[in-house]
Formats: C-alpha cells, structure tokens, sequence
C-alpha cells in the first residue's frame, strides 16, 4: 500500500479553500425556485416511459431524540414517536403521487432510509412503513436496501425487524469514541454501545456493515485520535467513511455551539486524516474515493478496482440507479437530469402533500453540457480517471490548460484525454474536480473547505 503522500505547508494553504463535495453537479447553492412541483412531475412522467430501468429510493426520516452540536443534516427533535405517524402518513401520500407519474416504472434496485435518524421510529412504525414501499414498488430480489442508524437509540429487537422486512446494509454513526470529544460534540455514545450494534448487525446477516467517522472536531488531537481509530479497527467494521468536519455555522446555527478555539484547521486537520488513512490502511482496507475505507473482498472496492465505482446522494455504490425518487422533508430527487429537493419545513410539506401536490420547493434542470460535466466529476470523484474522449480538445480546452497547474502541483497526470489523479491529488479530488465545474463561484461561501 503506498504512503500517505507529503503534503506541504504552501500546497495546503492555497488548495484548502471552500468547495463543493460534488453529491450532485451542479451543486445545491446553484438550484432555485424556478424549478419546481411542474418540472419535478414532468420528469417523473417522462422516467416512467424507461419502464425496464430500476429506480433508487430515498426516503428521509428527520427526527432525533436530541440534537449533536456538529450536525449538518435537517433534523426535527423530538421525545415521542406519536408525532412521526401524521409524517410518516404524508410520505405514504407522497408515494401514492410520485408512483401514479410513473406509471408502470415500479423496479427498485436500491432503498435508502436516511435522517436524522430512521430507527427513532417504532417497531409498527418501521413496519407499516415498508409495507407502503412494497405495496407500491417491487424490491428487486438483489437489491441494496440500507439504512443510516444511531447506535445509541436503537434496539437489537428493531434490528432483527429491519432484517427480517428485507435490509440487508447499514450504516452507523459512530464520528469519535473519546469522551472528551462526545462532550463536546453533545453526542455520548459508548464503545460498548457501538459494538453492540455491530455484533448484532453482523449476527442477523447485514453486509457492508459501516461506520460513519468525522475527523476536525474540537478537541480531537493525534494521541486520541489515534486511539479512536484502535478501537475502530479492532470492531472490523466492513466500510468506513472518515469524513472532514464540515465547519458551516452559518447554515447550520447549532455549530455555533462548539468550542471554536479547540477546531483542529489546516494542517493539523489534515495530520487526524493521515492518521486514520495510514492505520486503516496497514490494517488491510483499501481507500475508497475521496474518504472512505473498505476491505479488500467488499464490492466498492471490487467495483473501484474495475473503475466502476459510482455516487449519488447516498455515498458511494455499485447499484446506484440512474433516477433516484426521494421522499420527505428536504429529500432531494434526481430524475432525469432534474434535481429536485422538497421543502425543509416539515408543517409545509404536510400541508403541500395534504393538498395532493409534491413538496418541491427548488432544483435544477440540467442542461446537456451539465450531464457531460456531471459524469466528468463523477469519474474523478469516485474511480480517480477520466477519458474526456475524441473531442477533449475543443470541448475542453480552458480546463485542459488549468489542469495544466494542477498538474506541475503533482495532483493530476494528463495524457491527451485521459485524466489520472495522483496519490496527491486524491486528498484534493475535489479541487481537480472542480475544474470542470461551469457553475462555481455561485454560493461559494456556503461550501465546506476542502480539508
Ligand atoms: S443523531 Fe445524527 S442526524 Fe441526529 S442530530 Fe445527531 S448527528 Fe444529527
């Protein structure tokens, strides 16, 4: 396995700037209110001609039981599950809809409850609501039915359910295991807790088992770091995603209440990713995109070898189909090139739905050169090459020669068409990606940095 590449001092300031993580292109700053309810329905109409081809589902489950001061998802706190069951109506109202547009277009090869938190919901509650799918949707007998869980509100007996319903991945958040951290980051959860899960998970026969870690949060250091990413190995989960602490206060007004003065920035931030880059690793997982780990026999890292590896909203994946339906408060659908994202307020998506209109509140209609572009980022953000192909020149000419800089950095090899990141240029796939970007200085200030 080669070495984490050296990065110095100059390099860094001048690549860690804000800048998108690429789940969409264009990116979500760019979208508006121009694109909405009517372009969303005519895309699902025009999806439903492409009978044969499966469909992605997203379905989004917004409530928590307490609120993590580093979160940066749209989340509703809540102590009882009584006040999910008119939510949980609403997206069964919103299947009924997006289902008659589609018409007979019903296959899914890929299900995904994200949150806040899906196993907040009780038993009956998880229950009815994938009798709703399978009521409306066949689940292909192969398909990747995965859902995000929060170790320290979930149950054995709520595991061996989802199984039993037909989920076979599952994905954890973990972010950090030492208390000192959790204090901070107003999330207490147990090594013990965690391993539970997992042991549990495994037993019942869930596959591509992952943990979810952040690096950059206040008070990480190397020394505990490190000793996180001990534990971590030691529980041998099958996938890990180490992802940088998206720092956005302005978006996210509960980050507000981290210790600002203990954020690791720059290069110390970098250091907790070497970290954990070279200790996951040495212990035999491969690197997956821009930060993720998997083990060697796991099928990203099978389809990232054969360079056919592929993103959407999810993460990465190996069945990510090419329209993905989503469902919820602020859920973001992508059909047929039209992005579509439903409001962020829960009481306006009730009441859009109980109308018997879809909550679209904005998105985006890509053009022909945005789908170009899209898979472009896509190659490089997920298998690190791109052919750009016969006409690279002419179509391309601008960004071949800034690529041209990137490349005398050490970030990229160009020959001709063909686009290879470096080992150096991984830890920036998203400033090469961004090259090809026509739309990026729109809302630039909203974007994560990239370290
Ligand atoms: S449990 Fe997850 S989604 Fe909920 S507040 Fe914490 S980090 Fe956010």
């Amino acid at each position: 396995m080669p070495e984490f590449p050296r990065v110095d001092d100059a390099l860094l300031q001048r690549l860690d700037v804000p800048i998108p993580r690429y789940t969409s292109y264009p990116t979500a700053p760019v979208w508006s209110e121009k694109v909405g309810r009517r372009a969303y329905s005519a895309a699902l109409a025009e999806a439903g001609k492409r009978t044969e081809a499966p469909l992605s589902l997203y379905l989004h489950i917004p409530f928590c039981r307490e609120r993590c001061s580093f979160c940066g998802c749209n989340v509703v706190i809540s102590r009882s599950t009584a006040g999910a069951d008119a939510y949980l109506g609403a997206l069964v109202r919103e299947m009924d809809a997006a289902a008659e547009l589609l018409g007979d277009r019903r296959s899914v090869s890929q299900i995904h409850w994200g949150g806040g938190t899906p196993t907040f919901l009780e038993e009956r509650q998880i229950e009815s609501l994938w009798t709703a799918i399978t009521r409306r949707f066949r689940v292909l007998p192969d398909a990747e039915v995965a859902i995000e869980i929060d170790p320290k509100v979930t149950t054995l007996s709520q595991l061996t359910l989802l199984r039993k319903l037909g989920f076979n991945r599952m994905s954890m958040g973990v972010q950090d295991l030492d208390p000192a951290v959790q204090e901070a980051i107003s999330r207490i959860q147990t090594a013990e807790k965690t391993r539970e899960m997992l042991d549990g998970a495994r037993a019942l026969g869930f596959r591509g088992i992952n943990f979810d870690l952040i690096y950059g949060l206040p008070r990480q250091t190397p020394a505990s770091w490190a000793r996180t990413i001990a534990q971590v190995i030691e529980m041998s989960p099958d996938r890990l995603a180490v992802y940088a602490f998206a720092h956005v206060p302005e978006v996210r007004p509960n980050q507000k209440r981290l210790p600002l003065s203990e954020l690791p920035r720059g290069a110390d931030k970098l250091e907790l990713f070497r970290i954990a880059w070279e200790a996951f690793t040495s212990a035999g997982y491969r690197p997956i995109g821009m930060d993720h780990f998997a083990r060697p026999d796991d099928e990203l890292a099978e389809a990232q070898a054969r360079r056919a590896l592929t993103r959407n909203f999810q993460g990465y994946s190996v069945r990510a189909a090419s329209d993905v339906v989503a469902f919820g408060v602020s859920a973001i659908s992508d059909v047929g090139g039209v992005y579509a994202q439903n409001t962020h307020s829960i009481a306006r998506y009730k009441d859009a739905i109980a109308d018997g209109e879809l909550a679209t509140e904005r998105g985006f209609a890509c053009t022909a050169d945005d789908v170009r572009r899209r898979g472009i980022i896509t190659q490089l953000m997920c298998n690190f090459h791109v052919d750009l192909g016969a006409s690279a020149a002419q179509e391309f000419g601008g960004e071949l020669a800034r690529l041209g800089a990137l490349e005398a950095e050490g970030l990229v090899s160009v020959k001709g068409a063909e686009i290879e990141v470096t080992p150096l240029g991984r830890i920036f796939v998203r400033n090469v990606a961004s090259i090809f970007d026509a739309h990026l200085c729109v809302g630039q200030r909203l974007f994560s940095r990239a370290v």
